[in-house]
């Protein structure tokens, strides 16, 4: 009995000596709660065509979360509803595009999220960025911009105007580049795959899986757009820079900096001269802008393609109406090809028409 009593005894003070040890080493005592912590790690995405590609990744192990539908606004200058932020500072990890695209919300993006549960695709290792496009019919008014807030000051540069300010310089839509989503996959992977090394097996093979399915996909949409080549248009807002330089035809100004506002009165008189310049061999096909559906085109877009006889043409490269799969970037850039080929009025290549959900 006085054996048993000592063992008990020496028992209880090994266990609290262990206890102690683990507190003070910050050792993961409670491994029950922290494995299932780990094995449900919640995700959220702030745009469609990304969410395709975390979701190809984490396929098998979660499914992750798109932050908000656009309620009709541009992504660019969307800024964040409370329950938006409710959801932000709930998930484990967020990953967005940063703040050259999601601009209007970075403040309180980044005011929301700690910084080791926040993924910015624009700090992807191997990105081919190009700077936003300046001068000609790409120079604009900036009556917004003096809201914008830049989180990576190594990221912006001086811009001198009329009222001189910090400015963004890259252009944000560097994963609607095939080449580039692939780096942000693997960037994704990476990071998903340190931060929860007991699915890091199924990270890296969804990976592996994914950029297969990228390079068949970029081939596939190098033969439906081969069409475009050396077709030129204008466009609401500079966002086809990287589709431009992938697929060969050429975009040649801009209504304005961000979709749904006004140009400058200088730029816009600078985008009547061209039109004019354009009336007789009629090289500029197309006005693109931004929308989809029954949502219209600027009031502005509107009247300058009745006074020029230009045809207008929706382009909704988010996929604003597309369902959410592991497939969800394929299918937002086959869409952006169905209406490049409509707004160009190219011949369409059936499997794109096939292809569409
Ligand atoms: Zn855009």
């Amino acid at each position: 009995m006085i054996l048993e009593k000592i063992t008990m005894t020496h028992l209880k003070r090994i266990i609290f000596y262990i206890l102690n040890l683990c507190i003070l080493f910050n050792f993961p005592v409670f491994s029950v709660v922290q494995t299932s912590n780990v094995s449900t790690p919640s995700i959220v995405v702030t745009i469609k065509p990304i969410y395709g590609l975390v979701a190809a990744i984490t396929d098998g192990v979660l499914t992750p979360t798109l932050l908000c539908d656009k309620r009709g606004s541009s992504t660019h200058t969307l800024s964040l509803a409370p329950s938006d932020i409710r959801t932000l500072s709930e998930a484990s990890l967020v990953i967005w595009v940063g703040s050259s695209y999601e601009t209007m919300m970075a403040k309180a993006l980044l005011k929301a999220i700690p910084t080791d549960q926040l993924v910015t695709l624009e700090e992807a290792p191997g990105l081919r960025l190009y700077p936003q496009r300046t001068g000609g019919l790409f120079s604009v008014g900036c009556s917004h911009c003096c809201e914008h807030t830049h989180a990576n000051d190594k990221k912006t540069k001086s811009h001198t105007h009329d009222h001189s300010h910090e400015h963004m310089s890259i252009d944000g839509h560097f994963w609607l580049d095939i080449e580039n989503a692939k780096h942000c996959a693997r960037f994704i992977e990476k990071t998903l795959s340190t931060k929860y090394p007991a699915h890091k097996d199924t990270f890296t093979a969804n990976l592996v899986k994914l950029e297969g399915a990228l390079n068949a996909f970029k081939l596939e949409l190098l033969a439906t757009l081969a069409p475009l080549r050396s077709q030129i248009a204008l466009i609401d807002h500079d966002s086809l820079y990287y589709m431009e330089n992938q697929f060969g035809f050429t975009i040649k100004g801009v209504l304005s900096e961000e979709p749904d506002m006004p140009p400058s009165p200088k730029h816009l008189q600078k985008l009547k001269d061209e039109l004019d310049a354009n009336s007789d061999e009629k090289l500029i096909k197309v006005f693109f802008f931004n929308g989809e559906g029954s949502k219209m085109a600027h009031p502005l877009l509107q009247k300058l393609a009745t006074e020029y006889q230009i045809p207008l043409a929706p382009l909704n490269y988010e996929g604003d109406n597309l369902s959410l799969s592991i497939d969800t970037y394929e299918t937002c850039l086959r869409h952006v090809a169905m209406q490049l080929l409509n707004g160009f009025k190219c011949v369409q290549n059936s499997s794109v028409q096939q292809s569409m959900p």
